[in-house]
């Protein structure tokens, strides 16, 4: 059974044996390698080392794609508490070489010391240049040996550092969206899976929004995305939380009752009919764009599922009742 702190070892060698730059995904791809906790990993990346011992940054990316994108999340927590124990194990390593120079500096002296009193004639002036020079070289040896185990050492914790700055990246990455930079779907779950106590849930689903696509593009169809974020943020300010939710829905997560948070509703439906967006190549303008919302109210300690459910439920109802429109109708 390895340590963790082998595992990471074997991890840092793979990386600079293959040359790979030390990025999350790179790391990820060596650590789960040696750690063998994905056999399918495992095999593919037997198979691509098999025909030329090689490991490009392109097969790394398929090969992180195929086996790792999935469970990145997974892998960044258990990532950061291996780096925490070797940036530990690295910092007492160095600790250790710069006790053993001065050890070493201060017994040679000592020995200089002995020789230059050497007076009586018991050892031959040939024997003695002899030993002077061998001294000479194995401390010149022993210096130069711990400065580059030091200068490596240090280059070690740097990267260990960067790492953990490249990791803790990563790891808000994976809670944003990257289009409008809302909060995503993975964050919406965990802090719905936090909270207790009651909570209210609008849900909001842009109308027709294929149809804005298919008129405009699908690169206006993102900037309308766009637009509509920025709206709800602005609009909600740090009142209440915002996610994108998937595709053209919207999560809003709000710390009040069923009624307060209606109204916000009302608010952010009004807010987006008023969203424009202009094609700068035609100077076509997007401007009938509107929502349809779900508000819903959770007890605290039903599941989240169940009241992800009922607003779904009520934003249907709006959606069947002819959009832009909230729902409940009113309370
Ligand atoms: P409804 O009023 O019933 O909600 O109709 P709709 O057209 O909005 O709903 P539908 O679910 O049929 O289509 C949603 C569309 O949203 C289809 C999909 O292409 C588009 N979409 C999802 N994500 C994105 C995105 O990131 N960018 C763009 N431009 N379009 C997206
Ligand atoms: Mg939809
Ligand atoms: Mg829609």
């Amino acid at each position: 059974m390895s340590t963790v702190y082998d595992i990471f070892k074997k991890t840092l060698g793979l990386l600079s044996k293959y040359r790979l730059p030390p990025t999350p995904e790179h790391y990820s791809l060596w650590y789960v390698y040696v750690s063998e906790e994905n056999p399918e990993l495992n095999r593919a990346l037997d198979q691509t080392l098999a025909k030329s011992d090689e490991l490009g940054p392109s097969s790394a990316a398929l090969l992180y794609q195929a086996h790792l994108a999935d469970s990145r999340w997974r892998d960044t927590q258990g990532l950061n508490d291996s780096l925490q124990a070797l940036t530990q194990e690295l910092s007492s390593t160095l600790q250790d070489t710069r006790q053993d120079t001065a050890q070493f500096q201060r017994a040679l002296n000592e020995r200089f010391a002995r020789l230059s009193g050497i007076e009586d004639g018991n050892i031959s002036l040939d024997t003695l240049m002899d030993e002077v020079r061998n001294l000479v070289k194995d401390a010149k040896w022993m210096n130069g040996s711990a400065d580059h185990l030091q200068s490596r050492l240090s280059t070690a914790e740097d990267e260990v550092s960067r790492l953990k700055e490249a990791l803790a990246k990563s790891r808000e990455e994976a809670l944003v969206d990257v289009l409008t930079g809302l909060r995503n779907r993975r964050a919406f779950d965990m802090e719905l899976a936090s909270m207790t106590g009651p909570v209210s849930l609008i849900l909001l689903d842009l109308d027709h929004f294929k149809a804005v696509n298919d008129n405009y593009g699908h690169l206006l169809g993102d900037q309308v995305l766009k637009a509509t974020a920025r709206q709800i943020s602005l609009f909600l300010k740090d009142e209440a939380l915002a996610f994108r939710f998937g595709g053209e829905e919207f999560a809003v997560l709000v710390d009040a009752p069923l009624a307060v948070a209606r109204r916000k509703a009302e608010s952010l439906r009004s807010l987006i009919a008023k969203v424009t967006v202009t094609d700068k190549r035609t100077g076509q303008k997007i401007d009938k764009i509107t929502a349809s919302l779900g508000v819903a109210q959770g007890q605290g300690g039903e599941s989240s599922i169940q009241l992800v459910d009922k607003a779904d439920a009520l934003l249907y109802e709006a959606k069947r009742l002819g959009r832009n429109r909230v729902m409940p109708l009113s309370l």
